[in-house]
């Protein structure tokens, strides 16, 4: 048995995640992490938050059988996946050349292309079936009340991601939370948004307490 420091990858109902880094260019009112360190038992919270691949690719060939069974992994974890962008290029390159009928999809705040200064949907593009983008809000007024972002015209910074993963042709969703306690979001609206964006919609209820 080899022993795992920090849980870069985990299982939820048997399906596998991979949770890159704590860190996150959003604080949202709904987020997990200012709740409690683990999901479902499997502490996420990373001590160190220093991913390499390497590691992460590790624990990916230790459970081999229990992926190949799951036909999908995600990327999200607790923090802003994108933040490790080149470590999700180089551990989906891998996931890609292993498993030949996995699909992996990440989950992000959209932040990705305002952080690195480049538009890594390029990057993402070859190995990524589908990407689910948090827009979270009808408008920047109601998303800075939600998301509390720390980068610059975040709103629109999310709304040009998803744009661009759309030209990249990965299959995108425009994602929103509803029935958030005290902040109402207009989903039809947001709907309206998301296909005008030309990407897919999708609204999931707020869950307490996360998972
Ligand atoms: S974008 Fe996700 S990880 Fe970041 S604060 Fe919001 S819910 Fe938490």
């Amino acid at each position: 048995m080899v022993e795992v420091s920090e849980n870069f990858l985990y299982f939820l109902d048997n399906k596998p995640y991979l949770n890159m880094t704590n860190a996150c260019t959003n604080a949202c009112v709904f987020c997990v992490r200012d709740q409690k360190e683990d999901v479902q038992g499997t502490k996420l919270w990373l001590d160190k938050d220093d991913i390499n691949s390497s590691e992460a690719i590790k624990q990916i060939d230790l459970n081999k059988d229990k992926i190949k069974n799951s036909g999908e992994i995600v990327f999200c974890g607790y923090g802003e996946p994108l933040i490790r962008i080149d470590e999700v290029v180089e551990i989906s390159k891998y996931i890609k050349e292993n498993f030949k009928n996995i699909k992996i999809r990440i989950n992000t705040n959209g932040h990705a292309n305002a952080i690195h200064k480049r538009n890594v949907a390029a990057e993402l593009a070859p190995y990524v079936d589908v990407i689910s983008i948090s827009l979270n809000a009808e408008n920047e007024e109601i998303y800075n009340k939600i998301s509390h972002p720390k980068i610059e015209n975040a709103y629109e910074e999310v709304k040009r991601f998803i744009r661009a993963c759309v030209e990249e042709k990965i299959f995108t969703i425009a994602s929103v939370v509803a029935n958030v306690p005290n902040y109402p979001v207009d989903i039809e609206r947001c709907e309206v948004i998301a296909k005008s964006l030309g990407a897919k919609f999708r609204a999931r209820d707020f869950i307490p307490n996360g998972y």
